[in-house]
């Protein structure tokens, strides 16, 4: 009996360490991917070429053949300990707005995103992402530090405990019927009346420019703080963190359902609910019923994101440089001042010339108020140095704009 139990015992020890290995490294199968998730990209088709190896064929933004899906998706399970190769093709001959114009992050745990950088310069057609091994089963892969619609609904409810916050739903998206949210900060209890107060807007056209999203947050967030407390008294804020919300979970980079670019679609001549992109006619809609109010808007800032690091341009100055307040240079000396890490640009002055379907000019052609594009932040891989630029902004304009609009 004695040898057999040993004898036992070993194949046993043989059968768990057989078995052991494939129970806790299982590869990866395209069964495992969601390009369908909070962070989607509409019409991807992933195919396996290799072990831990696949390659994603991406769709196209509507209506947009040459604009490229962001290649945003989830791994559901069997991550861990794997590394992935991601090869990402997108088969127009003349790709426009490139799917690897930019980095992109990935997160095992829903907030915390690490950089992943493209194998090749940009290129349009094909790249490739590597990942090192996952740490736990379930990944999320987006577009710069990513922000999904349903990030920034627990964002912008966060805000809303905070009695210095309206949100306030202004319409909903012509896909998904979300909610279009203008989130309103200022201290209401202040001492100076409403009507009295400067108001600077901040918004995000581009629905995939995650980095200037983040810059927002950055801005609300030091808004909100102790800090904050005078610019709430003699300021009103108006957000849009983002513009398109149906769009990151399609991976649309600039698009709404329709199609349209969202820095593209402002009307100046009026908001006009037949010809214009739905989400834009909303919004300038509520803009043009904000300007006829006691409490009209002094600048509007368009967050967007380009190459290098943050790069604010004015596109068109208001009344209150000169004489009221002093030259935009001053404006700009002070956001250096408090930009200690080098995360913005010089502010430029580059007046506006016709370009009446920016959101990021054409309100300063209709309604004469400052307009200020700010674009950059490519390089800006982590979500806390995009907050840190927002943070700057917002303190360099609440300097700036010292007193009150109205003496
Ligand atoms: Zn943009």
């Amino acid at each position: 009996m004695g040898n057999l139990s040993v004898g036992m015992a070993f194949a046993l020890l043989l059968l768990t360490a057989s078995f052991a290995p494939a129970a806790s490294a299982a590869v990866l199968e395209v069964s495992d991917f969601d390009f369908n998730g909070p962070l989607g990209s509409e019409g991807a088709t992933i195919e396996k070429v290799g072990h831990n190896h696949f390659l994603v064929t991406l769709s196209h933004a509507p209506n947009q053949p040459n604009w490229a899906n962001m290649a945003q998706f989830r791994i559901v399970r069997n991550a861990k300990g794997n590394a992935l190769r991601m090869d990402v093709q997108f088969t127009s001959e003349k790709p426009l707005y490139l799917f690897d114009d930019y980095f992109y992050s990935y997160s095992t745990d829903g907030s915390r995103w690490k950089p992943v950088l493209w194998e090749q310069k940009r290129n349009g057609k094909f790249n490739t992402l590597l990942f090192p091994p996952f740490d736990r089963d379930t990944v999320e892969v987006g577009h710069q530090v990513p922000m999904s619609h349903r990030t920034a609904l627990a964002l912008i409810q966060g805000w809303s405990q905070s009695p210095y916050v309206k949100v306030e739903e202004i319409g909903r998206s012509l896909l998904g019927r979300r909610p279009l949210y203008r989130v309103r900060i200022t201290d209401d209890s202040s001492p100076h009346p409403a009507s009295k107060r400067w108001v600077h807007y901040i918004g995000n056209e581009h629905p995939g420019e995650h980095n200037a999203q983040w810059r927002i947050v950055g801005m609300v967030e030091w808004l909100l703080s102790d800090e904050g407390r005078d610019a709430r008294q003699r300021s009103i804020f108006y957000i849009t963190l983002m513009m398109s919300p149906d769009a990151p979970s399609k991976g649309w980079y600039r698009v709404n359902a329709q199609g349209v670019d969202m820095n593209r679609s402002y009307h100046v001549k009026g908001a006009n609910a037949a010809t214009q992109a739905h989400e834009s006619y909303v919004r300038q809609k509520a803009l043009e019923d904000l300007m006829a109010s006691d409490t009209p808007v002094t600048t509007y800032w368009a967050m967007h994101t380009w190459t290098g690091i943050v790069e604010p341009i004015i596109r068109g100055a208001g009344p209150e440089f000169g004489a009221r307040l002093g030259p935009w240079e001053k404006l700009r000396d002070i956001i250096e001042a408090l930009d200690t890490n080098d995360l913005i640009k010089p502010l430029k002055l580059k007046p506006v010339a016709g370009e009446e379907l920016l959101w990021s000019a054409a309100p300063h052609s209709q309604f004469g108020i400052t307009a200020v594009l700010v674009e950059g932040a490519s390089v800006h891989y982590q979500k806390e140095q995009n907050l840190e630029a927002g943070r700057v902004l917002i303190q360099g304009i609440t300097q700036f704009y010292s007193g009150l609009r109205v003496e």
